[in-house]
C-alpha cells in the first residue's frame, strides 16, 4: 500500500515536494493545497493535482474564479496518512494543532522552529532518527547544504572544528514585493548566524560557528567552509565527495565559473532547473595546515526535495536509510 501524502501550501518548496512524491513508487500525492485561487492554484489544478483550500474562508473565491476544488484542507486531512506543511516559515507551527485533531503525522520546513517537532532531519546525518516519527523538521537550505557535506567529509575522519561563511541569495527568483538591488548586508549583523546552531540540531557532536551575509542574487548560495581536521590527504577527500550522489563536483575549468554558469547547465538538466544536489568546486577542495576548505553552492530552491522524500521513508519504515537514498536519487536523476 502507498502512503498517502497531503502537501499543505504549493508553494516554491511545496510544488517540487509533490512533484518528487508523485515519482515515488511507495507513497502517492492526494492532494495539494493553495490559499488564493491564483494561476499556481490552476496550474496545480493542470498538472493533475486535486486541489483543496488551505483557508476554508476563501472556498467561494476558487468557486467564482472557476478553479475545480475537491474541499477544504480539513477534508484533505482526513485523506491523507501524513501532511508535509511547506506554508510560509512560522505558519507551520500554526498549523499543527489541526494536523494533531486529524490524527496525522506532519513534516515541517527549515523556516519552523525546531520545537515544532520531534525531530530535525538530513538525510545523510540523521536518518534513523526520524525512523517512526510523528512529527519531524527538514532542516533549512543552508543547513541541508552544510549537513550534507559534514556528514560525507566525516567519512575522511574526525571533524574538530567547522567555520563557515554563506552567502545568501536575498530572495527567490518569483518574488516581487522584497530583494536587495545594491549592497551586501550582513545577516545577522551580531554574530553568530544561526545556521550553526541548526547543523547542531542534526550533527548535535559539530563544534561549528557560522556567518551569512545577503547578497543581490536570487539564483544559488554560496558557502566557504573551512573544516579544522586531522592529516587527511585533499586528494582522498575528493574521491569520498565524488562517491556522494547527493553532492556534484564541477570545475571551473570546464567553465563552471559562477553560480550563473551552474545555473546555465542545471536548465539543460532539470525541471525548473533544480538542482537536488549539493555543488562543489573540485578547485576549492584543498588541506592547508590541518584545515580542509570546500566552496560549495546550494540551489535554496530544490536542495531539501529528496530530504522532504526520504523523510516520509523514515516516518513509515519504508525502508532503511540506503535503500531510501537509492530510490530517492533514482527517481530524482541524482546519479
Ligand atoms: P512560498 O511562499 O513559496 O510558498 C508557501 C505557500 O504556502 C504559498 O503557496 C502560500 O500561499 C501558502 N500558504 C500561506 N499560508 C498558508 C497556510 N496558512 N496554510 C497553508 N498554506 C499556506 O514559500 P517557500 O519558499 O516554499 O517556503 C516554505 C517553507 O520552506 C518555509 O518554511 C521556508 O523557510 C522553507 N524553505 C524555503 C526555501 C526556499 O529557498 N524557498 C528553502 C528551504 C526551505
Amino acid at each position: 500500500m502507498k502512503v498517502k501524502v497531503a502537501i499543505n501550501g504549493y508553494g516554491t518548496i511545496g510544488k517540487r515536494v509533490a512533484d518528487a512524491v508523485r515519482l515515488q513508487e511507495d507513497m502517492e500525492v492526494v492532494g495539494v493545497t493553495k490559499t488564493k485561487p491564483d494561476f499556481e492554484a490552476r496550474l496545480a489544478v493542470e498538472r493533475g493535482y486535486k486541489l483543496y483550500v488551505a483557508i476554508p474562508e476563501n472556498v467561494n473565491r476558487f468557486e467564482e474564479a472557476g478553479i475545480e476544488i475537491s474541499g477544504t484542507i480539513n477534508d484533505l486531512l482526513a485523506e491523507c496518512d501524513v501532511v508535509v506543511d511547506c506554508s510560509p516559515g512560522k505558519v507551520g507551527a500554526s498549523n499543527k494543532p489541526l494536523y494533531e485533531k486529524a490524527g496525522v503525522k506532519a513534516i515541517f520546513q527549515g523556516g519552523e522552529k525546531k520545537d515544532v517537532a520531534e525531530v530535525s532531519f538530513s538525510t545523510l546525518a540523521n536518518y534513523d532518527a526520524a525512523i517512526g516519527k510523528d512529527f519531524v523538521r527538514v532542516v533549512s537550505c543552508n543547513t541541508t547544504g552544510l549537513s550534507r557535506l559534514l556528514a560525507t567529509v566525516r567519512r575522511a575522519g574526525n571533524i574538530r572544528k567547522v567555520r563557515a561563511t554563506m552567502l545568501r541569495r536575498v530572495v527567490d527568483p518569483k518574488e516581487d514585493k522584497k530583494g536587495l538591488v545594491n549592497g551586501i548586508m550582513p545577516d545577522p549583523v551580531r554574530l553568530p548566524s544561526h545556521h550553526g546552531p541548526d547543523v547542531q540540531t542534526v550533527m548535535p557532536d559539530i563544534n561549528i560557528i557560522t556567518t551569512a551575509f545577503k547578497v543581490p542574487t536570487t539564483l544559488m548560495h554560496v558557502h566557504a567552509v573551512s573544516i579544522e581536521m586531522p592529516e587527511v590527504n585533499a586528494d582522498d577527500v575528493l574521491a569520498i565527495l565524488e562517491n556522494e550522489p547527493r553532492l556534484m563536483l564541477v570545475s571551473a575549468e570546464e567553465g563552471f565559473t559562477s553560480t550563473a554558469r551552474i545555473i546555465e547547465y542545471a536548465r539543460e538538466l532539470r525541471m525548473r532547473y533544480d538542482l537536488f544536489e549539493n555543488v562543489i568546486w573540485k578547485e576549492s577542495v584543498a588541506y592547508n595546515d590541518g584545515e580542509l576548505f570546500v566552496t560549495q553552492a546550494i540551489h535554496q530552491e530544490s536542495i531539501v526535495v529528496p530530504e522532504n522524500v526520504d523523510a516520509i521513508r523514515a516516518m513509515f519504515e519504508l525502508a532503511d536509510k540506503e535503500e531510501s537514498i537509492r530510490k530517492t536519487n533514482k527517481s530524482l536523476g541524482i546519479a
